[in-house]
């Protein structure tokens, strides 16, 4: 009981899925059984009671929203790519962010979902078909094989990395750092953490390099610095080569990154507790792009 006090007392989250429904619809449909109001900082994110469960709700069955939480809603919200851009998501499945960038681009331009394993395509055709968007087309490969200069690659202007991670921010993993007995030392498997971390600084730096890229998000689902501050810090003499900058997701959001460097506190952290889910975003845009601000 103690250690699910915090979550019993946490608004839940639902994006709405504008391909399908305008949010005034959401919340009138929704506010016939709960109380609904708009989340003040990730557009299309409503908040519900504590405890709210909608898994059959109509609206979920039929893909007009998706229960995503507050901090995973923020990722493509971060990437804020404008409807018409060639769009790149490299580790993609289950697809949650994919579709929802589809929605932020109102069904236009062009997203290229990518995702390594088959058996988690079938969930990722499976969201996108839910979705209503027509502008995904799903590639099987892996890609940090992909070559940036493909002509099928030379137009992406903004990528989304969200890579495997040790998912320490997760419910799951979470609760046990709230147990009386737990001990970050023991738990933490250090080989698996350096091993991802690898791939992430790979990834991150194949992102990059793609030649018409203007915007790349990283994000995890992990609280550890090794796979957030300092897989971003190992990027950056890479990135301000090819003149990125790290810019500031949802200004005012108050978690911010670790001190690990100069420039760190552009990061963004929620926090696993506070906000249920431990997540990490980074935005890298190009010097010469437009300098959108987020709300
Ligand atoms: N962004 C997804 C969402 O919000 O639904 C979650 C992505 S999950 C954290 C990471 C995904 O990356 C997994 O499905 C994994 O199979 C995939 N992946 C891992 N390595 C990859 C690679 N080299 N190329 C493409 N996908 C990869």
């Amino acid at each position: 009981v103690l250690y699910r006090t915090p979550d019993m007392l946490k608004p839940r989250y639902v994006r709405v899925n504008t391909l399908k429904l305008d949010v005034q619809s959401a919340i009138l449909e929704l506010g016939k059984h709960v109380k609904v109001e708009k989340d003040g900082l990730v557009p299309d994110l409503l908040m519900l009671p504590p405890n709210t469960d909608l898994h059959d709700h109509p609206l979920v069955l039929n893909g007009s929203i998706f229960m995503q939480g507050k901090a995973s809603s923020m990722v493509a919200a971060a990437l804020d790519p404008e409807p018409d851009w060639d769009v790149l998501d490299a580790c993609s499945a289950p697809g949650n962010k994919t579709v929802h960038l589809a929605a932020l681009m109102r069904g236009k331009g062009k997203i290229i979902a990518c995702e390594l394993n088959e058996e988690r395509l079938t969930r990722l055709n499976h969201t996108i078909s839910l979705s209503g968007a027509s502008n995904i087309q799903v590639l099987h490969g892996d890609f940090l094989k992909l070559n940036p200069h493909d002509p099928l690659y030379v137009r992406i202007r903004a990528i989304l990395l969200d890579p495997s991670c040790s998912g320490s921010g997760t419910t799951a993993n979470r609760l046990d750092h709230l147990l009386p007995s737990y001990n970050a030392s023991d738990t933490v498997d250090t080989d698996r953490l350096n091993k991802l971390a690898a791939f992430q600084k790979k990834a991150l730096s194949h992102a990059l390099t793609f030649p018409a890229v203007e915007r790349v998000v990283y994000s995890t689902c992990s609280i550890h610095q090794i796979e957030n501050e300092d897989v971003v810090e190992s990027v950056l003499p890479l990135a301000t080569s090819l003149g990125f900058r790290l810019s500031t997701p949802f200004p005012k959001w108050n978690g911010r990154g670790l001190p690990a460097f100069d420039g760190s506190e552009n990061l963004l952290r929620t926090d696993p507790v506070e906000d249920k889910e431990g997540f990490f975003i980074a935005l890298f845009i190009r010097k010469s792009s437009g300098n959108k601000l987020h709300c």
